[in-house]
């Protein structure tokens, strides 16, 4: 085949349909920390969840979908977690997991780990540790004394794991960038990455409403300096995550591995610092969905409720179907607001022809320049209000896996 023949496929494949691709589904509202940067804490630890046989349900309305993100609460509180997994596997042939824990249950963490790769052939996981600092900065930012400890524990229980399983599974960390931890960011970075424990170390901005509103007083310090070290440390993971494919195709991988995590920095830092919109529309509602701990669904997690899925009789198609769904991808459209939100970033980044073409490429060719990047200080984080009433969430980040 022809080089021109598989450049024009290879565009081709680019091109994707707009119809469900990933699904955030907070699995329950319990939680076993405090962190002051979450944005769920009204949320927490509310009666509600839904139950496995409501599962059962929800998922066999569902369609098939790539990318099941879990979210909470805290995930492994769920003692049938393998088996929710399991349904989606089933009933909604899910390709890939993103199993984001505070890491406060070692055992649990590595034990359902394994269970659901064993169980789910197909499956590729991306476990990511939510760890914001070094041992004193994670704990007086999480508000568990000795969580830092704990998380560290797990993610040794979990090494065997990775060799066991392969590229089927990606352990990382999830650090929210906040006020008391902005200076330590690149040590925690440094003190796993020596460590040589983790595939991908992934950064994001404190957003939305957390507990401890005075998190998102970042100073005056420069951003663009951080992300300029942070996008070394991941050509560094990239270079270990990719070290064994063929030559030929080493160095795309890690040109689309950094690139694309330097396109969400971008996107994030003119969001953060300039209120400037994303350069893609946002495809919440068409291609992502949000399923909270008590059936509630929302287009993403900045915007209000659009019902309960207990009110459809956990019948997904009917409201996929609906009226008020079709309604708000509609006025997503008209509204054109934008946020720091990784996961729908990069879920509106797959149907983008001009973010996988342009901004990508240029991403990766400028990843070094953040330093004649200036921020408009002081940053206190600018996002467009929506028509949203409800408070804006978030449990733990997502990442992207080199997998992807
Ligand atoms: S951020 Fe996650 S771990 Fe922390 S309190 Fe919120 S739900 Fe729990
Ligand atoms: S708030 Fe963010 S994720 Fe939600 S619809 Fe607007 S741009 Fe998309």
């Amino acid at each position: 085949m022809s080089r021109a023949v598989e450049f024009c496929r290879f565009l081709a494949s680019l091109k994707r349909e707009k119809r469900l691709y990933e699904v955030i589904f907070f699995a329950t509202s319990v939680c076993n920390a405090r962190c002051r940067t979450c944005f769920y804490w009204k949320e927490l630890n509310r009666p509600g969840d839904l139950s496995l046989d409501e599962m059962e349900t929800l998922t066999r309305t569902m369609p098939s979908f790539h990318h099941l993100i879990l979210s909470g609460g805290e995930p492994t509180l769920r003692r049938d977690l393998p088996e929710i997994v399991r349904l989606f596997s089933v009933n909604n042939n899910i390709r890939f997991l993103n199993f984001p824990t505070n890491g406060l249950k070692p055992i649990i963490v590595r034990d359902f780990t394994n269970q659901m790769l064993a169980e789910n052939p197909q499956l590729t996981i991306s476990l990511n540790f939510s760890i914001d600092g070094l041992a004193e900065t994670h704990d007086r930012i999480r508000g568990v004394p000795g969580n830092f400890h704990r998380a560290e524990q797990a993610i040794e229980m979990v090494q065997p794991l990775r060799r066991k399983w392969g590229k089927r599974l990606w352990v990382g960390i999830n650090t929210t960038i906040c006020r008391e931890n902005y200076h330590e960011v690149i040590p925690l970075a440094n003190y796993f990455l020596e460590r040589k424990v983790l595939d991908g170390h992934y950064f994001q901005i404190i957003r939305g409403d957390p507990l401890d509103p005075e998190l998102k007083r970042l100073p005056g310090s420069d951003l663009g300096q951080l992300y300029d070290h942070i996008v070394r440390i991941q050509e560094t993971y990239a270079a270990r995550a990719f070290h064994d494919d063929d030559p030929r195709a080493r160095w795309l991988k890690r040109a689309i591995y950094v690139g694309t995590l330097n396109f969400h920095h971008r996107v994030q830092f003119a969001n953060y610092t300039r209120g400037a919109p994303w350069p893609m529309p946002c495809t919440a509602g068409q291609t992502s969905i949000v399923i909270d701990y008590n059936g509630d669904v929302r287009a993403c997690e900045l915007r209000g409720a659009l019902g309960n899925l207990r009110d459809y009789d956990l019948d997904f198609r009917a409201f996929w179907q609906s009226v008020i769904r079709a309604r708000e991808v509609e006025r997503i459209e008209q509204d054109r607001c934008f946020c720091t939100h990784v996961c729908f970033i990069h879920d509106s980044m797959r149907f983008s022809l001009r973010a996988q073409l342009l901004e990508i490429p240029r991403s990766y060719a400028r990843r070094h320049a953040w330093q004649k990047s200036r921020p408009a200080w002081p940053l206190a984080g600018r996002q467009r209000p929506l028509r949203s009433d409800r408070a804006s969430v978030s449990a733990p980040a997502s990442s992207i896996s080199p997998s992807e």
